[in-house]
């Protein structure tokens, strides 16, 4: 099969691999869609530890192609979007944490590839009517359920999410399926407004032309939102969510802050004001939840382009340069 092997920095090349067999409760997938991750981005420009050689990818759809001992043979065939790792349900992590902080996961192989292995348990069936594209996206949408659960949602909620890439979307989408009354995006690209109020958000804010804090206390008699949650990653805008929640308010970060990076908020305030704070990191027990979710979303125009596993590294770089929403690669065509 062939591979696109990242040898580090910006390095890729196309590999001629053997195709991978599977080993006892494994499956082979053929790979479908393969989607562009923030981490891809930052494994190729050295901010997440990663050794090369190895072949990227980990948001990803196919079918089954083959299954090793103790999988049933009807599974071949079988449409599935892949989890990054599996979970034994026993350990402390999975007991107490998550079952997608399991101390004993096994993890799929690198979808960059025409074909990819890992266990049976960590490929989902993909429900009826929901296409293999879209499937891809599970991962991503999980950690913004798992999110917004992090909070009681209470009742008439004004809620306020700062960042509209892929993950302020699902975020924003999944509070208001969680009941939010309004939904304030805030956002400076003006197509990943629209597809903010394509899917859910009730005001939409552009702060390079509009004070958020304005829009803010307009929406809710000057007393601030229920629940603000940061999904960029900088350290300046989860303070400023703290800075436009109201008393008891809760802040939710789900974007990637930089390791060793301080929070620059006055912490009298978080005490005066008795606001919650939590981070948001991974899939939590909701990757099965999300894929029965996703044919519930209008998730039309959030895959941007498609690109072929030559240009595996292109998606990538396009990606970092914050280019559409979501890109893919198709590694099969
Ligand atoms: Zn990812
Ligand atoms: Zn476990």
């Amino acid at each position: 099969m062939r591979a696109a092997v990242w040898h580090g920095g910006a390095k890729f090349l196309i590999e001629e691999r053997p195709d991978p067999a599977p080993g006892p409760g494994q499956v082979v997938l053929k790979v479908d869609t393969v989607g562009v991750c923030g981490t891809d981005v930052h494994i190729t420009q050295g901010l997440f530890p990663s050794t090369p050689p190895l072949v990227l990818g980990h948001e990803f759809s196919g079918t089954i192609a083959d299954v090793g001992k103790g999988v049933p043979k009807r599974r071949v065939g079988e449409r599935v979007v892949s989890d990054i790792s599996s979970h034994c349900g026993k350990c402390d992590n999975c007991r107490e944490w998550t079952i997608s902080r399991c101390q004993n996961a096994q993890r799929t192989s690198g979808a960059l590839a025409e074909y990819a292995v890992g266990p049976s348990q960590s490929a989902h069936s993909v429900p009826e009517g929901l296409d293999l594209e879209t499937a891809a996206l599970t991962e991503p949408a999980s950690c913004c359920l798992s999110g917004s659960f992090m909070f009681p949602m209470p009742k008439d909620a004004v809620v306020l999410v700062i960042g509209g890439g892929i993950m302020g979307l699902f975020t924003l989408a999944f509070l208001k399926r969680r009941g939010a009354r309004t939904v304030i995006l805030s956002e400076p690209v003006a197509a990943r407004r629209e597809l903010g109020r394509q899917m859910g958000a009730d005001i939409l804010n552009d702060p390079r032309s509009e004070d958020l804090k304005e829009v803010v206390m307009r929406a809710t008699n000057g007393r601030g939102v229920h629940l603000a949650a940061e999904v960029v990653g900088k350290p300046e805008l989860v303070a400023r969510c703290v800075s436009l929640t109201r008393p008891r308010g809760n802040v939710l970060m789900i974007g990637v802050c930089p390791q060793e990076s301080n929070l620059p908020s006055d912490l009298y305030d978080f005490h005066y004001r008795e606001i919650g704070l939590r981070g948001a990191f991974g899939r939590g027990n909701y990757f099965k939840k999300t894929l029965q979710l996703l044919p519930e979303l209008n998730l039309k125009g959030v895959i941007s382009a498609r690109y072929p596993l030559e240009r595996a590294y292109d998606a990538i770089y396009d990606s970092g340069q914050g280019r559409g929403v979501k890109l893919v690669v198709k590694p099969n065509g």
